[in-house]
């Protein structure tokens, strides 16, 4: 099943939260450079899949690969599926980059503290070298000279150019990011999604859940479109923004485009 450049491979997730189940069996396969777009209503398991694959949930059931190493699951005594190692909960977060919304910087450290926090404190990096890697990585997200603010003086832009600078540092092989534009302003969602878009054209592997429709189709490799906890239509960005089968998909993005 597994290939040499599978990035991340999912199998038949599924994930209920009580009575509601709200995965019903998703795969999803990206390959090294790989862009995949997750699009469909609030509320169809866009944010759910994306916490079962950095197991900030823990899927009822399915396998998930990162790379060629598979989670470990098991079940503890009520049944109850839960990662079988933390340790290697730990290793697998630290390969994936996950950005957020509501951007979730620490607001106790400076723009350059947060970006350098892992490489030193998860990679054990002297700090010298962190430091000059983060400076490195906010000159590329252009907020260079931000670097020894604190968040609460950035724009919300400035603020997730420094999230995804941060998820950077540690080199992820899969980048994650849930709605990185939704909470910004109008006016700011361009400086972000230039980056992101960069992140594409260098062959960052992503997972990226947008309502941005016109940059989903710029840069996507595929574009799932989710309907209640399953994959309802999924293809290259012309088959779905030109000849969707679904009539559900046709009909979200007659409201999204
Ligand atoms: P989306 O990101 O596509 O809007 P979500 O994955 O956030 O959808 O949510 C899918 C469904 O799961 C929603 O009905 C939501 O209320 C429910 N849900 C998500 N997380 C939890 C949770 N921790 N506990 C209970 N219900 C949840
Ligand atoms: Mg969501």
């Amino acid at each position: 099943m597994e290939q040499a450049d599978s990035a991340l491979l999912v199998e038949d997730i599924r994930k209920s939260f009580g009575n509601l189940e709200v995965l019903k069996g998703v795969s999803l396969s990206a390959q090294k450079g790989d862009v995949i777009t997750l699009i469909g209503a609030s509320g169809s398991g866009k944010s759910t899949l994306l916490r079962c694959i950095n197991l900030l949930e823990v899927p009822d059931s399915g396998r998930i690969f990162l790379g060629n190493e598979e989670m470990k699951l098991t079940r503890n005594r009520a049944g109850m599926s839960i990662p079988a190692d933390r340790r290697q909960v730990d290793r697998i977060r630290s390969r994936l980059g996950m950005v957020f919304q509501s951007f979730n910087l620490w607001t106790h450290m400076t723009i350059l503290q947060n970006v350098m926090e892992a490489p030193v404190h998860v990679l054990k990096k002297p700090r010298k070298e962190a430091e000059a890697q983060a400076m490195a990585l906010l000159e590329k997200v252009g907020i260079a000279e931000k670097a020894s603010i604190y968040p609460a003086h950035l724009s919300g832009g400035q603020q997730q150019r420094a999230a995804i600078a941060r998820a950077l540092a540690m080199d992820p092989a899969v980048m994650l990011f849930d709605e990185p534009t939704s909470a910004l302003d109008p006016e700011l969602v361009g400086e972000v999604l230039r980056v992101i878009r960069q992140l594409a054209e260098e062959g960052r592997t992503m997972i990226l859940v947008t309502h941005e429709m016109g940059f989903a189709r710029e840069v996507s490799s595929e574009v799932v479109f989710l309907h209640e906890g399953r994959v309802e239509e999924r293809g290259t960005p012309a088959h779905i923004f030109e000849a969707p089968h679904s009539e559900r998909c046709q009909k979200f993005l007659a409201a999204h485009l």
